[in-house]
């Protein structure tokens, strides 16, 4: 039987009961590890991450868990060819998409530790100037962020095991927060592994950082008052999460990150044959294949002029067919499997509603897989289609495919392509490729209300930019509506979800002092 992976949590390793889950190389089909979360407590778990975690974090200053942070980010680019090797058995990906999740991870972790440095020797942040309350100023109001005094529990995704833990948890332990991370199955063990590595490198607090693999069972009963919430993952699970008990009476504060139909929209002034059609068509099959289109991010619905709707989909279509699937061990292959069996059934299934509204322009051949075959592998061929009437369509704008898909949307004139990108009900970012400067300002402001970023890659920015999917540590993530409407990142903005703001009324003393020995972090970039 393969190893059973161990859970950390009360300061110490604990294996669950019985056999456990097991996780599979979604290439060979061949089991790896189990996870088993079963057994444990909980509840003594999560009181002893709020009691040593907390309390010894909070003791110590930003610019000190910053320093936490640089050691964390030192002891995983320690073991990086480690988690590539993880990543490669357990998510059947290619180095390339290894890189966003693992390099992304450490570089996130990275920037929290430069920008809690700058915090300095503080413990609170102030938010804005003290206001005067009273007659003649000496009953004054100042607000203050502090941090909060529960843990915070992490439900994350199967598709950045790394990226996903660390994007979380930078924040949350540069603001005092003791963290508890649940994986997600089908990947858990890159982040056990990278919590290994951690708590093996004895830089935390006893308490700070704990892991549990295996079923969620009992994780929600065992939050108490001032604990949080930030769950990564589907719509739906995300509901049952907002309606469950504890979350509601506890009034646990909680961040959602879910699905997304994210749109890719070229300017009415982007004829084919111009940069900005070329580089939307470059990105648009760049998402559609990075990590096997596993991104939340990933673009979904492609919104074009209507009379380049064809031209578009012919230069993404032959793209497509340059694209090698495979066995990522093969170095010819672009694009690895699906994270497991469920999720290309997920897939399969998904694709069939996508092509019952829309025309198929382009399917990969799935006996073309290289060192692989879909009898054993969990894999999915990219995927092309278009929709004529765009209006009329309903699955392209309600169904995420989570795999290599996405389709092409006309759209009349920029009212109607900014409608069209609404219909997606709230997403996570929305590019625009163009070379109008106009168009340019026209659509961020109209695209914005609708998605947690908007993404403009003019010709001059063309081989510059961060990628339409990548979500960089100094930007915003999250979106409005159905993404979940959480933030994530966006700089020093995360510490928000993990600090309390509370205003202070008293004597202009006692203000004065209490923001004279705040960090002003609104000042720092
Ligand atoms: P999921 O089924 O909702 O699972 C997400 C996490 O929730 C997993 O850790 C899962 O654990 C856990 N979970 C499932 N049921 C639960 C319950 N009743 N109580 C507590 N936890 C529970 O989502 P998924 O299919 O793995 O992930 C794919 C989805 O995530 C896609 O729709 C994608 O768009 C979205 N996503 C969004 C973002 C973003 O940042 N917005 C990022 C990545 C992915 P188990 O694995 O053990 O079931």
């Amino acid at each position: 039987m393969t190893p059973l992976l161990e859970n950390h949590l009360g300061g110490r390793w604990q294996s669950g009961s019985g056999a456990g889950t097991a996780l599979f190389d979604p290439v060979r089909d061949t089991e790896l590890v189990r996870i088993s979360a079963a057994g444990l407590d909980l509840a003594s778990g999560f009181a002893h991450a709020r009691q040593h975690g907390g309390q010894a974090l909070r003791a110590l200053t930003y610019e000190e868990r910053a320093g936490l942070l640089a050691r964390i980010a030192e002891t995983l680019q320690s073991h990086r060819d480690e988690y590539y090797d993880i990543s490669l058995q357990n998510s059947g990906t290619v180095r390339n998409d290894t890189a966003v999740d693992v390099d992304g991870a450490i570089y996130t972790i990275g920037q929290y530790a430069r920008w809690g440095g700058k915090l300095g020797a503080t413990r609170w942040l102030a938010d804005g100037p003290a206001a005067r309350l009273g007659k003649g100023g000496e009953f004054q109001s100042g607000h203050v962020l502090t941090s909060q005094q529960g843990l915070v529990l992490c439900i994350n995704a199967f598709n950045f095991p790394a990226w996903g833990l660390w994007e979380k948890a930078a924040p949350a332990l540069l603001s005092g927060v003791p963290v508890v991370v649940k994986p997600a199955s089908a990947t858990a063990w890159l982040t056990q592994r990278m919590v290994a590595d951690v708590i093996a490198a004895d830089i935390l607090p006893d308490g700070a950082l704990s892991v549990v693999c295996g079923s969620s069972e009992g994780l929600l009963e065992a939050l108490q008052p001032f604990d949080l919430l930030s769950f990564t993952g589907s719509a739906d699970t995300a509901r049952l999460l907002r309606m469950h008990d504890a979350v509601l009476r506890h009034g646990v504060r909680m961040n959602a990150e879910t699905d997304s139909l994210n749109s890719a929209v070229l300017g009415p002034d982007a004829t084919p044959g111009s940069d900005a059609f070329a580089a939307l068509v470059r990105e648009t099959v760049r998402e559609m294949t990075v990590k096997s289109g596993q991104k939340c991010t990933a673009i979904r619905r492609v919104l074009v002029p209507q009379e380049h709707a064809g031209a578009v989909a012919d230069a993404i279509a032959a793209s497509l067919a340059k694209i090698t699937v495979g066995d990522p061990r093969n170095e010819s292959v672009r694009m690895g499997a699906l994270a497991s069996r469920a999720q290309a059934n997920a897939v399969r299934e998904g694709l069939r509603q996508l092509g019952e509204g829309a025309r198929t322009v382009y399917a990969g051949d799935e006996n073309a897989l290289v060192d692989a075959d879909m009898q054993t592998g969990a894999f999915a061929v990219p995927h092309l289609f278009a929709v004529d009437d765009a209006d009329a369509a309903s699955h392209v704008h309600e169904t995420e495919v989570f795999g290599p898909a996405a389709t092409v949307v006309p759209y009349r004139d920029p009212a109607h392509a900014f409608a069209l990108a609404r219909r997606g009900a709230g997403s996570l970012v929305s590019s625009v490729f163009t070379d109008d400067a106009d168009f340019a300002e026209q659509a961020s402001l109209e695209l914005a209300h609708a998605h947690g970023r908007v993404h403009v890659v003019t010709p001059a920015v063309a081989k510059l930019h961060t990628g339409h999917g990548n979500v960089m540590p100094m930007s915003l993530h999250g979106g409005p509506g159905r993404a979940g409407g959480g933030e994530e990142l966006g700089g020093l903005r995360a510490l928000g979800f993990y600090h309390q703001r509370s205003a202070i009324q008293g004597p202009q003393a006692l203000i004065e002092s209490i923001l004279g020995k705040a960090a002003h972090w609104q000042d720092i970039a």
